[in-house]
């Protein structure tokens, strides 16, 4: 019908990540509510938020007591700004909160919007303490192919997926990338894990003395690879990489917008994987997305040339009228209160098994999927076009499973030919069968059209 939700909004909005064509093909979901794991659409179909919307919807939909502390706040003080010396309680104790909370010891919390934002802070940051340090050539940022770090200008140089670049003309200068950490893709014919991490590792050196280590600011990436298809590093990488940086004196920073608050089964990544971070970013899950909000969080060696040197080249003149948005920080607050109270990041530790082995069977049964990964409640399908019956476009595969599991009543997300599964940490027994019931229907569907 022409007046139809999904009619105007192919009339009037301009999304992200599609064309016109497409747009109008698939046409689009329209989701009116939620509680808990599942959400419901225009037409009142039930679907189990299989991705928490995208990897952030911590403690679930519908969740009480952030809507009481949202609200309470917006009636209290529903704005202040942060800039110079202007502050309020729920920025100061979300900062207070968030260092005490860090995997290691951080001095300060640096707020802003989106983990975009937070990211193209970190790169100006990276910039302004190089000049503070009396180093202006020390100034080039190493990322990796398929990380993602977002979208403006910076953070989509630091991303390493060719349609973030494609046609905007970056990464700008000063920003490389290295070897994607995924074994099951990159690993050669005979090389052990093991080797396959070492070989990582090397190349990043490799690419450190090629550039001239004196021009090498800092590393970054996120602990497990979300939105480049859920890459679970091999065993040992994580060290293999730090023992480079700490060779040429080079910042580690550690994008834990995805895998913050739990994700990976302890409360941060960088816990999971023993990563020593000088600069963490998080995101998402911070609000589980009930309000926009990103912190940087830096630690003394990141910090203190900024400040201690800033005198020489004037005052800090980054920030955006969001920071430390007052109810942005109430919500996180109480959402950090409800992991802690409830046991979240135990509970995706939990229920992550369940899933991974539901998963894992039917890797193992349908001939389709290639491999299943995943570490705590973070997983992904790998479907193969390699051994469907019909030639098929990359993508394509991943398309249709896509299409089947939404039928099936799953959304998911499909990543090229990557299933990606980020399911609520509120999620238990019950809810974890659902996803797999639905995903063995919707394998079911596309082996039988392509298998
Ligand atoms: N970094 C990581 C690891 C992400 O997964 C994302 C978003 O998916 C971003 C940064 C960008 O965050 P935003 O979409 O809030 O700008």
């Amino acid at each position: 019908a022409p007046n139809s939700p999904e009619a105007r909004d192919i009339a009037y909005h301009l999304h992200s990540y599609t064309n016109a064509e497409l747009h109008q093909e698939v046409g689009p979901t329209v989701i009116e509510r939620g509680a808990g794991i599942h959400v419901w659409d225009n037409t009142g179909k039930r679907y189990v938020e299989a991705l928490s919307g995208l990897w952030s919807v911590g403690v679930g939909f519908g969740e009480e007591r952030l809507v009481k502390a949202a609200t309470e706040q917006m009636q209290k003080l529903p704005y202040y700004q942060t800039f110079a010396h202007r502050s309020h309680g729920p920025a100061i104790d979300l900062a207070e909160k968030l260092v005490s909370i860090a995997p290691v010891p951080m001095s300060k919390a640096y707020f802003t919007n989106s983990g975009s934002e937070a990211n193209d802070t970190v790169v100006k940051f990276l910039w302004y303490r190089s000049n503070a340090l009396g180093k202006p050539e020390k100034k080039k940022i190493i990322s990796r192919f398929r990380g993602y770090h977002g979208v403006t200008v910076a953070s989509a140089s630091l991303t390493g997926l060719p349609y973030n670049h494609r046609s905007f003309d970056l990464p700008i200068n000063g920003i490389l990338h290295t070897t994607c950490p995924h074994y099951w893709k990159e690993g050669r014919d005979g090389e052990s894990e093991e080797e396959f991490a070492s070989r990582c590792a090397a190349d990043l050196d490799a690419m450190i003395q090629a550039e001239g280590p004196d021009t090498v600011a800092a590393f970054i990436g996120e602990p497990v690879m979300g939105a480049g298809g859920v890459v679970v590093p091999p065993k040992g990488y994580w060290q293999k990489i730090q023992a480079v940086l700490a060779k040429y004196d080079i910042l580690l920073v550690a994008d834990e917008v995805i895998c913050g608050f739990g994700r990976t089964g302890n409360l941060w990544g960088s816990q999971t994987f023993d990563i020593k971070p000088d600069i963490l970013v998080t995101s998402k899950q911070i609000t589980s997305s009930y309000f926009p909000l990103s912190a940087v969080l830096l630690n003394e060696r990141a910090y203190a040339p900024i400040q201690d040197e800033s005198g020489r080249i004037g005052t800090l003149g980054h920030g955006v009228t969001g920071a430390g948005h007052p109810v942005g920080a109430a919500v996180a607050l109480e959402n950090i209160a409800i992991i802690e109270e409830r046991g979240l990041v135990a509970n995706a530790a939990r229920q992550g098994e369940p899933l991974r082995a539901g998963l894992k069977a039917l890797a193992d049964e349908f001939e389709l999927v290639g491999e299943m990964r995943g570490i705590g409640l973070i997983a992904a399908l790998e479907m193969d076009p390699g051994r469907a019956k019909d030639e098929m476009a990359v993508g394509a595969l991943g398309t249709a499973m896509n299409v089947a599991l939404m039928r099936h009543g799953v959304i998911a997300r499909n990543l090229g030919d990557t299933i990606a599964f980020c399911p609520p940490l509120i999620i238990d027994d019950e809810g974890v069968a659902e996803i797999i019931a639905g995903v063995e229907k919707a394998l079911k569907d596309v082996s039988a059209a392509h298998g």
